[in-house]
C-alpha cells in the first residue's frame, strides 16, 4: 500500500516508512492512496467472527504486501487482549466501552497496535528506536503501557511537573524497563519543545534512531477502525441502521469510523460530539474552518483541540467535499455545564456512570434524535475512557463517592520513579546521549 501525504508535496511512500517517520517533511498526514473495501459478504457475516478475525481482515487490506497474514494475527492477539464490548443501556442505545484496555482509555488500541507493528518490522530490520513523547496526560499512559516491554524500543516520556493527575502520573513513572519518565519543571508547551528540539537536532539524529509516537502516526488509525467494525458485527442483527456517536478531540477516533465506512461497513450517520472548542461542528453547519486559538479548557480535556490534527484526512476520506462530509456526520457542541447535565442524567436514567468525554458523545445522539425526527435507528455512543480516571469531577456531580476499579487503585500503591528535568535543551541533550 502506498500512502500520500495531504498536502500533496511530499513523495508518496510505503506503510513501514510512514509508520517510523510519522509526518511527511511538508507536514501534511499520511493517507492511504485508496481506502481497500471489503467484500459485502465479509460485512454480512461479520457476526460470526470474533473481534480479532474482524480487526486481522481489516488491518490486513492495509498491510497485505508488509507484514504476512499469520504474522499480523499474532501481533493483533497480543496488542488487543482486551473486549470492546456494546453495552446495552436502554432499547436501541448501546455505549461501545472503549476502555478496557490497560490505561483504561480508548488510546490504547491505537498506541498498543502501533507498538506491535513497528516492534516487528525494527526487528525483522534488526534495528533499534528511541521513542520521545511529550504528554499533558492521557497520551502517555496509553504509549507508556503500549511500549512496555517491547524489544528494540525505548521510550521517553516527557510531562509537566504537577499538571497531570495523580493517576496519569502514576501511569507514566510505575512500569520502568524500556519506559523512562521525565518530569519537566515547566508546561506541556515546554515539553514538546524540548521534544520537537531533539528531532530537528542534527547532531542527535545522525547517532540515533529518534521517532515519535505522536497520534496522528498511521499506525494509531487503522486499530481504531477494528471496534466501529464489531460493534456493527454485533448490532447489525437488531436489523436498524447504526448511527455512531464519537467525543472528538483531534478527529483521530472519528476518521477511524469513516474509514470502516469506506471500507464498506453501513452506517447511518456519524456524529461529531465536541466541548466548545466546536471548530468541526461549526463547520459541518457553515462550510467554514476556523481554528480556535488557543483552545479552551474544559472538564473534558482529552478534548480541548482548537485546531483537530486529523480534520485534513477526515475532508480526505470523503474527497474533499464539504457536502459529502456534511450528509455523513452531524456535529453538535456542549458546554461544560451541559456536560455535567448529561453525566447526571446517564446515571439517573440508566443507572450508569460516565467520563465527561462519554457524556458529550450521549448529548450528541439526543441531539441527533431531535434532528433525525425520531427515524428508527441503533445509537451507539463511544465512551472513551472509564470515568475513575476524571473522578473529582464525576464525584462532585453525581455527590457520591464511586469504586475505583483495581487496576487504577493497585497503580496508586506503586512507587513513582521519574527523572526531574529542567526546560533547557543542553540538560535535556546530555541526559539523552547519557542514556542511549
Ligand atoms: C483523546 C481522547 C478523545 C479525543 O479523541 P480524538 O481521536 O482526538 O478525537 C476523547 N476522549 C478521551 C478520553 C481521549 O483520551
Amino acid at each position: 500500500m502506498q500512502l500520500y501525504s495531504t498536502n500533496g508535496i511530499s513523495e508518496k511512500v510505503g506503510i513501514e516508512e510512514a509508520i517510523f517517520q510519522g509526518l511527511p517533511a511538508d507536514n501534511g498526514l499520511y493517507m492511504p492512496e485508496k481506502i481497500p473495501v471489503l467484500p459485502d459478504n465479509f460485512w454480512e457475516s461479520s457476526h460470526e467472527l470474533s473481534f480479532s478475525e474482524i480487526a486481522l481482515e481489516i488491518a490486513s487490506a492495509f498491510f497485505e504486501n508488509e507484514i504476512p497474514k499469520d504474522e499480523l494475527k499474532v501481533l493483533i492477539k497480543k496488542a488487543i487482549d482486551f473486549d470492546a464490548p456494546s453495552n446495552q443501556i436502554d432499547k436501541d442505545l448501546y455505549c461501545l466501552e472503549l476502555w478496557h484496555g490497560p490505561s483504561m482509555a480508548f488510546k490504547d488500541f491505537g498506541a498498543r497496535f502501533m507498538a506491535a507493528v513497528m516492534s516487528y518490522f525494527l526487528k525483522k530490520n534488526n534495528r533499534e528506536i528511541n521513542i520521545l513523547v511529550a504528554t499533558s496526560g492521557d497520551t502517555g499512559g496509553a504509549v507508556a503501557q503500549g511500549f512496555y516491554n517491547t524489544p528494540n524500543i525505548n521510550v521517553f516520556i516527557l510531562y509537566p511537573k504537577g499538571k497531570v493527575s495523580d493517576i496519569q502520573e502514576k501511569q507514566l513513572t510505575t512500569l520502568g524497563k524500556n519506559v523512562k519518565a521525565l518530569e519537566v519543571d515547566g508546561t506541556f508547551d515546554d515539553c514538546q519543545k524540548l521534544v520537537k528540539t531533539a528531532f530537528l537536532d542534527a547532531e542527535l539524529r545522525s547517532n540515533h534512531h529518534l521517532a515519535s509516537a505522536n497520534s496522528i502516526n498511521i499506525a494509531r488509525l487503522i486499530p481504531q477502525s477494528f471496534y466501529y467494525a464489531y460493534a456493527y458485527s454485533r448490532l447489525k442483527e437488531k436489523g436498524l441502521p447504526i448511527v455512531f456517536s464519537v467525543p472528538s478531540g483531534n478527529f483521530g477516533n472519528l476518521s477511524a469510523g469513516v474509514i470502516a465506512y469506506k471500507m464498506g461497513m453501513p452506517v447511518e450517520h456519524f456524529v461529531a460530539a465536541t466541548n466548545v472548542n466546536k471548530v468541526v461542528p461549526e463547520y459541518l453547519k457553515s462550510g467554514d474552518y476556523t481554528p480556535i486559538k488557543p483552545s479552551i479548557s474544559t472538564i473534558s480535556n482529552a478534548m480541548d483541540v482548537g485546531d483537530p490534527s486529523n480534520f485534513p484526512r477526515l475532508k480526505a476520506l470523503f474527497g474533499n467535499k464539504y457536502e459529502e462530509v456534511k450528509d455523513k456526520i452531524k456535529g453538535f457542541a456542549y458546554t461544560d455545564e451541559e456536560t455535567k447535565e448529561g453525566i447526571a442524567e446517564v446515571k439517573e436514567k440508566f443507572d450508569y456512570v460516565v467520563c465527561p468525554h462519554t457524556a458529550i458523545a450521549y448529548l450528541g445522539l439526543k441531539d441527533y434524535r431531535s434532528f433525525s425526527n425520531q427515524h428508527k435507528v441503533s445509537e451507539v455512543f463511544l465512551s472513551t475512557a472509564h470515568y475513575a480516571k476524571f473522578l473529582p469531577d464525576v464525584e462532585k456531580v453525581l455527590g457520591d463517592k464511586l469504586p475505583i476499579p483495581e487496576r487504577l487503585e493497585e497503580l496508586t500503591q506503586k512507587e513513582k520513579v521519574a527523572t526531574s528535568m529542567s526546560t533547557t535543551y543542553e540538560d535535556f541533550k546530555s541526559y539523552l546521549i547519557k542514556e542511549l
